[in-house]
């Protein structure tokens, strides 16, 4: 742990950040205070560029800029504090397992060198006192040869479990920083490798694949209104109505603050128009109440924008498509759906 963030100085230090969240107007909640008070106290040089270059070029540290600050610096970083920590377990059971292999392997030797002295103990003219002591001596070598292999595979199965457990440990960790805090649906880093994974597997087999855009109509106005605890619930109800209308085999993602995605692998612009369809009719057709007072927040919308993969363009083009037509979305009059110019009428 870093010595000075103890005692009066990190109190100083907590109270510079709060103090810095408070002027730029930062939401004060854990993942924004972990981005600022490494700023404050100067601990991740590339954080602590990214956030003094904000601060120069005047523009307003929103919401999606604080998430990508907290996904780009934290999320890579709790990835690689794991995968040192597992290797460092790993290499010390490894270390174990060899010294293990090595003492078996100077058992081995000792059993060789007893079952060779015993060779011509069996003569005919031997002595048969002494044909009992090599006897004798032979069971006493066997059993213990037998203990040894035994505490060896012991040893090697507490290694291969020891193993599993921290590559499951890593899985873990990846899932979590692969997955949005405030709603449990992906993060832009899922997004982005599931969007590069259907590309891919979409030109390998000349398969369809469409992606959904999202953005929450007039949600400053909701933000402004009830508050950014109440904007972070209408986020999660949205995340919420995407999910259930979705198949397993899509990703729905967080793609920025209030803005939504959901990559569709395999499937055809009719099927992607359904879908953003569905779920535009499930946010429209709830009316939400504020959890902590219960008054009604009134209806929410959203508007989408649909896009249909070309094969061999680049995911940007695919992504600006979907953007442009959620932009198109907004013009005409929000809550409603945009889909890439062809014909859609056939959804199924
Ligand atoms: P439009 O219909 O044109 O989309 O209007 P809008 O008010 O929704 O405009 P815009 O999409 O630009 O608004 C984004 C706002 O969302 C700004 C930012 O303060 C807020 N926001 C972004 N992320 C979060 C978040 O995680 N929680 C909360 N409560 N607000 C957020
Ligand atoms: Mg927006
Ligand atoms: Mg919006």
């Amino acid at each position: 742990m870093n010595g000075r963030l103890q005692g009066p100085e990190g109190r100083a230090l907590a109270k510079e950040t709060l103090d810095l969240m408070e002027r730029y107007d930062i939401a004060p909640t854990p993942e924004n205070y972990a981005v600022f008070s490494c700023y404050t106290s100067d601990s991740l040089p590339e954080l602590c560029e990214a956030i003094s270059k904000r601060i120069e070029s005047g523009e307003p540290f929103d919401q999606p800029f604080c998430d990508m600050l907290y996904s780009d610096h934290f999320a890579i970083a709790k990835i690689q504090e794991a995968v040192m920590a597992s290797s460092g377990a790993m290499a010390k059971e490894l270390v174990q397992v060899r010294e293990t292999l090595k003492a078996a392997e100077r058992h081995t030797a000792e059993y060789g060198e007893t079952l060779a002295g015993a060779e011509g103990a069996f003569d005919e003219d031997a002595d048969p006192g002494h044909v009992r002591d090599v006897i004798r001596s032979l069971v006493s070598a066997t059993t213990k040869m037998q203990t040894r292999s035994k505490e060896l595979e012991r040893r090697l199965q507490e290694t291969s479990s020891e193993v599993v457990k921290l590559r499951s440990n890593l899985e873990r960790v990846r899932e979590e920083a692969m997955t949005d805090a405030l709603t449990g649906i992906a993060n832009r880093k899922r997004f982005d490798e599931m969007l590069r994974k259907g590309r891919r597997s979409a030109d390998t087999n000349n398969d369809a694949m469409c992606l959904i855009l999202c953005d929450i109509d007039y949600f400053k106005r909701f933000n402004d209104t009830w508050g950014h605890q109440t904007g972070d619930q209408i986020i999660r109800f949205v995340a919420g109505c995407m999910t259930r209308n979705a198949s397993d085999h899509h990703t729905v993602a967080r793609y920025g603050g209030e803005e939504f995605a959901v990559v569709m692998p395999k499937a055809t612009l009719p099927e992607a128009n359904a879908l953003a369809e569905k779920i535009r009719m499930t946010v429209e057709g709830k009316r939400l109440l504020r959890k902590s007072t219960s008054e009604d927040l009134g209806n929410i919308t959203i508007s989408l924008g649909v896009s249909e993969y070309r094969h061999g363009e680049a995911i940007e083009e695919l992504i600006e498509r979907a953007d442009a037509n959620l932009y198109k979305s907004k013009k005409d009059g929000r809550n409603r759906v945009t889909t890439d110019s062809r014909n859609v009428r056939s959804a199924a």
